[in-house]
């Protein structure tokens, strides 16, 4: 009863009670891409969400603050970035019978700790005019002969190719994708170097015919107008999805996850609902030229030019557990060497 009096009071005399419905978000993503998003939630929830951004250093600033963090939910791409927070105990379990309909199991984790929001595909960049268009292309076979130094990576470090290598490590085991790896290694055209964009330039300047990148890049070159240069880079490739025999190409998420700090857990998991639904799905999709999780949301123009394609539908938490394997295959083959 006090204190209702004092939350009365405060509110008569203007006091912030802290009462209001606001959510505090800590992203990894890009504020252009976040931002319409946020916009669409609080337009129809009336949420208002305060952002904080940033590349580098959120898990240690999330494990400093701790249960006194602000933060509500965070925002992250790669299975790699989620996977670390679960491994550091910092998000809540949760439970939402929406998004366990909407989204597929293997993009989320099953006790609820984060849901895959939007899908890539880690594919090859092949050169128009330099890779015939019926060659058949598996991430395995990378390391034929025909290959020797022709393929264009970035480092073996970066957070998507260890998640490529963890799906290897997941499907083959770790001794096989260690000869897998090394093999790679030896057909590479250059040191592992640059970004994902970066290996479809040297595609671009005949550095090398294959390189490996997420699909989303592919959109981004293609319509861009700031760089119009990159254009050139997109027309010069084609993407090719692997392994559309056997098990599909590499998949792998940008999500969310509630944190355990959050003050109201079922406020948080709203705005996770909300990424989930139709309108926020068209917004990914055409904002970033990523692939929606849920089913009856179209792909943008450009992704969907790529074609239909057959997805490996593992699960993406068994794929998360060989990554620190993974990191130690790419050290143990010196493949940044
Ligand atoms: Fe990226």
């Amino acid at each position: 009863m006090k204190q209702f009096v004092v939350v009365l009071l405060m509110g008569l005399l203007g006091v912030s009670t802290g009462f209001a419905a606001e959510l505090n978000l800590y992203s990894y993503r890009q504020p252009k891409l976040i931002q319409p998003l946020l916009e669409a939630f609080t337009e129809e929830s009336g949420i208002k969400v305060n952002v904080v951004y940033a590349k580098k250093g959120m898990l240690e600033r999330i494990k400093a603050e701790g249960v006194n963090s602000p933060a509500d939910l965070v925002l992250a791409a790669d299975i790699g970035r989620l996977n670390d927070m679960v491994e550091a105990d910092v998000l809540a379990k949760t439970y939402s019978p929406m998004l366990e309909s909407a989204i597929p199991s293997h993009l989320r984790d099953p006790q609820g700790l984060w849901y895959g929001l939007t899908q890539r595909s880690r594919v090859i960049y092949a050169s128009k005019n330099r890779v015939s268009e019926d060659t058949e292309l598996t991430y395995e076979s990378l390391v034929d002969p025909q290959w020797r130094g022709r393929i264009c990576m970035r480092s073996g470090k970066n957070v998507y190719n260890v998640s490529l290598i963890a799906s290897m490590i997941a499907h083959h085991g770790e001794a096989e994708a260690k000869t897998w790896l090394t093999g790679v290694k030896a057909n590479l055209a250059r040191r592992p170097q640059g970004n994902d964009r970066a290996q479809a330039k040297a595609v671009f300047e005949g550095q090398c015919d294959l390189g490996i990148g997420n699909t989303y890049y592919y959109g981004k070159m293609a319509t861009n107008q700031k760089k119009p240069e990159q254009q050139a880079w997109a027309k010069s490739i084609r993407v090719v999805f692997p392994n559309q025999n056997d098990r599909g190409a590499h998949m792998n998420v940008s999500g969310a996850g509630v944190l355990k700090s959050a003050k109201d857990k079922r406020l948080a998991l709203k705005l996770i609902e909300f990424l989930a639904s139709p309108k926020a799905q068209a917004i990914y999709a055409h904002q970033n030229f990523e692939y929606p999780v849920i089913q009856g949301v179209d792909a943008d123009n450009v992704t969907a030019a790529l074609g239909a394609f057959k997805a490996d539908k593992i699960r993406l938490t068994k794929v998360a557990k060989y990554r620190a394997t993974a990191s130690k295959l790419v050290d143990q083959v010196a493949f940044d060497q």
